[in-house]
């Protein structure tokens, strides 16, 4: 739910005049309504309108002509100056907890959520210490600066948990498998919507991707992919990549399309802007789209024994 009168109140205090408001694709319909709510109380605002993928995502065409921008759904990344971040959490019902402590096999373990349940960390923790099991919450790297916080690009915090068992506490298989490749631990996710829980196995990914990196290296050129969206953007690492083979070139996007891909007409990607591209969306890409360190294997320097997760520190 979004804290209508919070946000309300912060933007009377800094005296805005014009707001732009942005929210990823599930949550506009929502945003539309809380911008009519804004209209209402004599803001001027805007709407944007474009796809929206997280906090590395801002809208940069909003604040340019809005006073401040609003983006809902996500915790910050960078750059509060002139944005407000609202987060939207989402309960998590106690009874499904019960089903995930069958599964645990260890009194001490790393517990770690997504950004929408991240209020919900004190309540699973009780909820594990009243069936004897401490539940380690630790924070991050930058980008996940909230203890027990997991993005799909940023693992860091089931990596400082230091425990050999995970749960996770949330919806979908990318992020515990993500975790998984981070920690090498035994990972437990339990969905809170659907109630399944269960644990998962990174073997079958792993598969998938030792053999693209073997497609790739009979590929003659590289297209190194540098994302043009501002939290998504690794020029550094873009660059290094393409100093490591004679035919690797820089091709700057904003949106990675299959299409786009198509129509550039490489027979490898290597993709340095959003990490889940390479990993969730590889069934419908033309070519392999490796991540940095696979092309690295490629590249002769470095080892498959040194396969981790892509993630942006
Ligand atoms: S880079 Fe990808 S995983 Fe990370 S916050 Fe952005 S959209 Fe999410």
């Amino acid at each position: 739910m979004i804290q209508r009168s919070d946000i309300i109140l912060q933007l009377h205090r800094r005296d805005v005049k014009t707001v732009a408001v942005q929210a990823p694709e599930g949550l506009k319909r929502e945003a539309v309504r809380f911008a009519f709510d804004l209209k209402r109380e004599g803001f001027r605002v805007i709407m944007s309108g474009d796809p929206c993928y997280g906090s590395c995502d801002l809208d940069r065409e909003g604040p340019a002509i809005a006073d401040i921008l609003v983006h809902i759904g996500h915790a910050p990344v960078d750059d509060t100056n002139k944005v407000i971040y609202e987060y939207y959490q989402v309960d998590i019902p106690k009874d499904s907890l019960r089903e995930g402590v069958r599964h645990l096999s260890q009194k001490r373990i790393g517990l770690v959520t997504v950004t929408q349940h991240l209020h919900c960390i004190p309540m699973i923790q009780e909820f594990l210490a009243n069936e004897g099991i401490v539940a380690v919450v630790k924070a991050g790297g930058k980008r996940t600066p909230h203890p027990g916080q997991v993005l799909g690009c940023s693992f860091e915090a089931a990596k400082a948990a230091g425990c050999s068992e995970i749960l996770y506490v949330g919806t979908g298989l990318f992020h515990p498998l993500g975790v998984a490749i981070a920690t090498n631990a035994r990972v437990i996710a339990l969905d809170p919507v659907t109630g399944i829980v269960q644990e998962v196995s990174a073997e079958r990914l792993l598969r998938v991707r030792f053999a693209l990196i073997e497609k790739a290296k009979v590929a003659e050129q590289f297209g190194i992919l540098l994302s043009t969206k501002s939290g998504q953007r690794r020029e550094e690492l873009a660059r290094f990549l393409v100093s490591l083979h004679p035919s690797a070139l820089l091709v700057t996007m904003n949106e990675v399309t299959p299409d786009q891909l198509y129509n550039l007409g490489f027979p490898c990607y290597v993709n340095t802007a959003c990490p889940r591209l390479a990993y969730d969306d590889q069934g419908n890409f033309p070519v392999p789209v490796l991540t940095p360190r696979e092309f690295e294997i490629v590249c002769g320097v470095r080892n498959w024994e040194e396969y981790t997760v892509d993630q942006i520190p």
